[in-house]
């Protein structure tokens, strides 16, 4: 029987458990491209569906993992043959298709993108979901017409692995950024990724008024609830707040002022279902604007033996930046 290395999440008695075991590669499920996985990383819904802290899985067994990067090793898709150099973020994997902490996937040839010229596979899972999310929310900020001209930008859970891509990102294209975060002691690093101000995450997380002082033009908000209330009744006049993140709390109780007294949007980004032409527009993006030196700054690694001890760090907020993980 050919198996391979995998986090395996099964259903229990209460809730779910995961292991490190070998997976039974006769179980893979149907897809017209396997692939080799290199590379994987850690994103918030990880740790949400390792820990089972919130049903984020919804097969049995399952394998956790939501991205990963790799080479193709068998393929009856047009686009792709063996040997090909692959990427994958998001599609349901870990939640309704086995995922990428294995040394296998199969998934339909749809879902992949070719990993960027010039771009290891490493370095594309320090960007993973959390990376790419963050660049689809920059990119919706630039659709609205947010240019360094209108005025700084906000970053929330901006030590977290969205917030670290985005400010380096906004800071590289020029923005004026001003990271949130509740870790003080990452003042420094925030500053090295080129945040010019960095404040405390709880000027933010307070009910606060409908409308406040405008102090931004725009932002990223990984947060949710109360804070991303905030960054709206904040937001100058005309400007724009992408929302992708709910790290504080799913809810927001906001009121309609700022949509329609300072006419500020709020722009929703989702990565998961993201479809192909703006997925490789942001992969493009991606591999022209991400400064690799920040990035590797932002990187940790961990071996696959690790996984289960970091998914519950990440979603205590104790992860800086982005964590790769080194499959094979
Ligand atoms: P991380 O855990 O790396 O980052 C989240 C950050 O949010 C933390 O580092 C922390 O930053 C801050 N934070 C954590 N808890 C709280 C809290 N209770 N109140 C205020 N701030 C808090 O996760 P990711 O960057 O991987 O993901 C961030 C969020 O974005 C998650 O909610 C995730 O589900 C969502 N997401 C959504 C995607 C989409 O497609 N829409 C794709 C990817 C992620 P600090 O210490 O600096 O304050």
């Amino acid at each position: 029987m050919a198996t391979f290395k995998a986090i395996r999440i099964d259903k229990a008695d209460k809730g779910t458990t995961a292991a490190l075991t070998q997976f039974d590669e006769a179980e893979l499920m149907d897809g017209d491209v396997t692939v080799a996985v290199e590379w994987s990383t850690v994103n918030y819904k990880d740790g949400l569906a390792v820990t089972g802290k919130s049903p984020v899985v919804r097969r049995f067994p399952m394998i956790a993992g939501v991205d990963f990067a790799g080479t193709v090793l068998e393929s009856s898709h047009p686009g792709w043959k063996a040997g090909d150099k692959v990427v994958s973020t998001g599609w349901g994997l870990s939640e309704t298709h086995l995922g990428a902490y294995a040394q296998k996937a199969r998934v339909k040839g749809d879902w992949l993108v070719r990993l960027p010229e010039g771009m290891t596979a490493r370095q594309a899972m320090a960007i993973g979901t959390a990376g790419f999310t963050a660049m689809l929310s920059v990119m919706a900020l630039e659709k609205h017409g947010l240019t360094p001209n209108n005025g700084p930008v906000v970053v929330t859970g901006a030590a977290g692995g969205v917030g670290s891509v985005a400010v380096a990102t906004l800071s590289k294209l020029g923005f004026h950024v001003i990271a949130s975060t509740g870790r003080a002691a990452e003042a420094d690093y925030l500053r090295g990724l080129g945040a010019a101000e960095v404040i405390d995450r709880n000027e933010l997380s307070a009910p606060g008024k409908p409308l406040a002082k405008e102090r931004w033009a725009g932002g990223i908000d990984s947060v949710g609830s109360t804070t991303l209330a905030n960054l709206l009744s904040m937001t100058k006049y005309g400007g724009a707040i992408a929302a992708c993140g709910l790290a504080g709390g799913m809810d927001l109780p906001s009121s309609v002022a700022p949509f329609i007294l300072r006419g500020v949007c709020l722009l929703g980004i989702d990565s998961v279902m993201c479809p192909l032409t703006p997925r490789k527009a942001a992969w493009a993006r991606i591999a022209k604007d991400v400064d690799h030196a920040k990035l590797a700054e932002m990187t940790t690694e961990i071996g696959l033996d690790e996984v289960i001890g970091a998914a519950p760090k990440i979603l205590a907020g104790q992860l800086r930046g982005r964590t790769v993980v080194k499959i094979s």
